[in-house]
């Protein structure tokens, strides 16, 4: 693994760092840290920047600066630099000129907005700083701010209201996991941005959660100092800590759902799961039209046609659908599909299914869980929290075989 961070230590100071490090780790209920960590995890004394793109590239948006010095400079080579420790509320905007602040042209291709404290763009408030892009006709949003910063915006998100400490502490290290993953990979270093701020990447709104989930920021900013640095490893490597909203009773290997699980594909393998049953997903029903099949097939690329004389699924492991199978048209002809792409092709909440019966002009579908069911199953982890589970139990129910590494 490449370390993009401060040079490698020397051997002595790594000892004695992951000593300490170990201690911290025992302290924050970690249970045993990894000791077959290979060195360049324990390089970093503060944690990696992230880019992550704000929403989709748009012709302009609202910035607000508080009262606080800030700078924006040009990054595009030109000498665009305005400084001030005013208050700001302004529109940027893409024109043929350059970047817009202020209602006039900056002649800058690329922005570099440095507050001490805090920005606000399209009415959510972030830390770090902000990077404006103009490509084309649009602009590009882009925050980089610290991995733990990051981290704080994302967990209230993904789990949402009313979770115990210990299960936002879990989606922390998982998420953080996810993080310092895409930081570690090659060309990350120059990479515009790392993540997207949506279910694409990790959901992340800055501070500002939103106001019907009643969570507030600090308490989010607390839950991930209290696991400062920690992420998941097996056999001494990271690795991708997939998770996803309700597994219906077990989670999936990772295979199945058609994410790659790397070198970890034990801790990745699935595992039954008796904790998400308060979940309103846990059992679902939908109902598919012929029509809605054909157009979901044709959709991924796998065109089928009328009439739809049948819907056969092979299951794997606990119950997540490995392939469908579509007997279709005229002379009847089959058409495969891996099973995580027949879910998206009938629109369905997972491909947990249990039981296709036919119906007038199309099909029943019975089914489990929502998402693609592998790692952490997250209406599980609130519930085990609420059972009393530390943030550790609950990542290792999810992650058999895992051990912890805290890598600043
Ligand atoms: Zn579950």
């Amino acid at each position: 693994m490449t370390s993009l961070g401060p040079p490698a230590r020397t051997r002595g100071t790594v000892r004695s760092a992951l000593l300490a490090v170990c201690l911290g780790a025992l302290a924050l209920g970690l249970g045993s840290c990894g000791g077959n960590l290979t060195p360049s995890l324990m390089a970093n004394t503060a944690p990696p920047l992230i880019r992550v793109r704000l929403g989709a590239p748009r012709p302009r948006a609202r910035l607000a600066l508080p009262a606080h010095p800030w700078t924006i400079r040009s990054t595009s080579g030109d000498s665009y630099v305005l400084r001030a420790a005013s208050e700001v509320q302004t529109e940027l905007a893409a024109n043929s000129t350059g970047i817009v602040i202020r209602g006039r042209s900056t002649g800058a291709a690329a922005l570099r907005i440095e507050p001490d404290d805090f920005f606000t763009l399209d009415g959510r408030v972030y830390d770090g700083h902000l990077l404006v892009t103009q490509v084309d006709e649009t602009l590009v949003f882009i925050n980089e701010l610290d991995l733990e910063t990051y981290v704080a915006g994302v967990i209230g998100n993904e789990v949402g209201p009313g979770a115990e400490p210990a299960t936002y502490r879990a989606q922390a290290v998982a998420a953080r996991t996810y993080g310092w993953m895409r930081r570690q990979e090659r060309e990350a270093e120059q990479a515009a941005f790392h993540v997207y701020d949506s279910a694409a990447s990790q959901v992340y709104t800055g501070r500002s959660v939103p106001a019907q989930y009643g969570i507030r920021y600090d308490d989010m900013l607390r839950r991930t100092t209290e696991t400062r640095g920690a992420i998941l490893t097996y056999e001494g490597r990271p690795f991708r800590a997939y998770y996803a909203s309700t597994c219906g009773g077990h989670t999936t290997a990772a295979a199945v759902s058609g994410l790659d699980p790397g070198h970890a594909a034990e801790p990745l393998r699935g595992v039954a799961c008796a904790h998400c049953t308060s979940s309103k997903y846990y059992r679902w029903t939908a109902h598919v039209t012929d029509a809605e099949v054909v157009a979901g097939f044709k959709a991924r690329g796998r065109p089928v046609s009328l009439p739809i004389h049948a819907i056969d699924v092979t299951r794997a492991r606990g119950g997540w659908v490995s392939e469908g199978a579509v007997r279709y048209g005229a002379s009847g002809q089959t058409r495969t599909i891996p099973g995580h792409e027949l879910r998206s092709a009938l629109g369905l909440r997972s491909h947990r299914i249990e039981r296709i019966t036919r119906e007038s002009g199309g099909w029943v579908i019975q089914g489990r869980g929502w998402g693609h069911g592998v790692g952490m199953c997250q209406v599980g982890a609130i519930e085990m929290g609420k059972k009393g589970a530390s943030e550790s139990e609950i990542l290792r129910y999810y992650y058999p075989g895992i051990a912890f590494a805290k890598v600043y």
